[in-house]
């Protein structure tokens, strides 16, 4: 008997549902070709959900989704509705309720680019740090108008986020860098570096701490001398843009969402938004979103797919096949298909 996954798909909004297909097209065919089967669940939430009943997803969403193995998403948002509605109605609602406190995303660089080599891993903090509730406005409509906005950071949520990088540091080069603010922020970043320094001492791995506005200007300069990137949230956001922007394109980025405990479903989408000012027009790229299907290959268990699917990616790209955002004049079809072509020759 095959092993069979039950994944919830959330398409979403824009681009989402061109790039999605072609990820579960990729999928499917490596189900067929390993021996395992998906049983995909369709989830029609997002910014039409919002529209038509309020919310981007039904009341019950988080408990119909925790029955799943993993959750793939497309993208989340629409011009007509807020970002931080769709962020707050849906991606960290989930992200809180199944721990999932890491978020992985790898950088590399594309065969035939110009540039160094590069192969980072950055792991982002993902459930606390500078996003939070707490703070408020203050004084509205009054000259003494402000607004304040808490950052949380707990040593057991620096801890385990660390760890994840540790043990990835471990099999690769032995040093993680760590982004920092210490010397304006000093109450947060202080005990970041603090709890960061225990953790890789404690896993043997080495800790090269950088300010975060340098470790941008590094990111730019001499992004190959980066491996793993250890990070709060929002600098972990910030890095992951910029760490794709470098590496080509926002099109290639692929990132997941991991409860590395698998108490719960992890969730996997590209790091790039809907961008609605290519939606509808079949020239997405959907690299980020076949990666990002390959870490759920692997997160499952399923190795040997998703490297094969990673390496069928790549290959596409090598052969001179390639989206309009890479300079290609490939379409989401021609590309997907470039992919396909790639699976059935291994
Ligand atoms: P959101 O609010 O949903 O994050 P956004 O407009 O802020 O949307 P993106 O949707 O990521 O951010 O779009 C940023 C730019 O990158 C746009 O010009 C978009 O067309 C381009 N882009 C994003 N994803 C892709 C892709 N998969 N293929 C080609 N171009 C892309
Ligand atoms: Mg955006």
């Amino acid at each position: 008997m095959s092993t069979s996954y039950t994944v919830d798909v959330i398409a979403g909004d824009g681009i989402g549902p061109e790039v999605v297909p072609a990820a579960i097209a990729c999928v499917d065919r490596l189900a067929e070709l390993h021996g395992f089967a998906v049983d995909w669940r369709e989830r029609d939430w997002g910014s039409e959900h919002h529209r038509r009943h309020g919310a981007m997803m039904p009341e019950d969403g988080l408990e119909q989704l925790r029955t799943g193995d993993a959750i793939f998403l497309g993208a989340v948002g629409a011009p007509d509705i807020p970002d931080h509605v769709t962020l707050w109605g849906l991606l960290i609602p989930i992200r809180r309720a199944f721990r999932q406190y890491v978020n992985l995303r790898p950088v590399k660089s594309l065969p035939g680019r110009p540039g160094p080599e590069l192969d980072m891993l950055i792991v982002r903090e993902n459930v606390e740090g500078e996003y939070s509730e707490i703070g408020g406005r203050y004084g509205q409509g009054t000259p003494d108008e402000a607004a304040i906005q808490e950052a949380v950071f707990t040593r057991r949520g620096i801890e385990r986020v660390t760890r994840f990088a540790a043990e990835r540091a471990l099999e690769r080069s032995g040093t993680i860098v760590s982004a920092t603010k210490s010397n304006g922020i000093i109450h947060t970043m202080p005990f970041w570096d603090e709890v960061v320094a225990e953790v890789a001492a404690d896993a043997g791995v080495r800790v090269d701490s950088v300010l975060i506005d340098a470790l941008a200007a590094r990111f730019v300069l001499a992004p190959a001398s980066i491996d793993v990137v250890v990070a709060s949230n929002l600098f972990g956001d910030i890095l992951s843009d910029l760490g794709a922007a470098i590496a080509g394109s926002i099109g290639i980025a692929p990132s997941a969402n991991l409860n590395p405990e698998r108490e719960f479903p992890s969730l996997f989408e590209p790091v790039h938004g809907s961008a609605p000012d290519i939606a509808g027009r079949g020239v997405a790229n959907p690299f980020a979103a076949i990666w990002s299907a390959a870490m759920m290959l692997e997160h499952l268990g399923e190795t040997d797919a998703a490297a094969a699917l990673e390496r069928a990616c790549f290959g596409a790209l090598a052969d001179g096949v390639a989206t309009a955002d890479l300079g290609g004049e490939a379409t989401t079809a021609e590309f997907t298909q470039a992919v396909l072509g790639r699976l059935s020759d291994m």
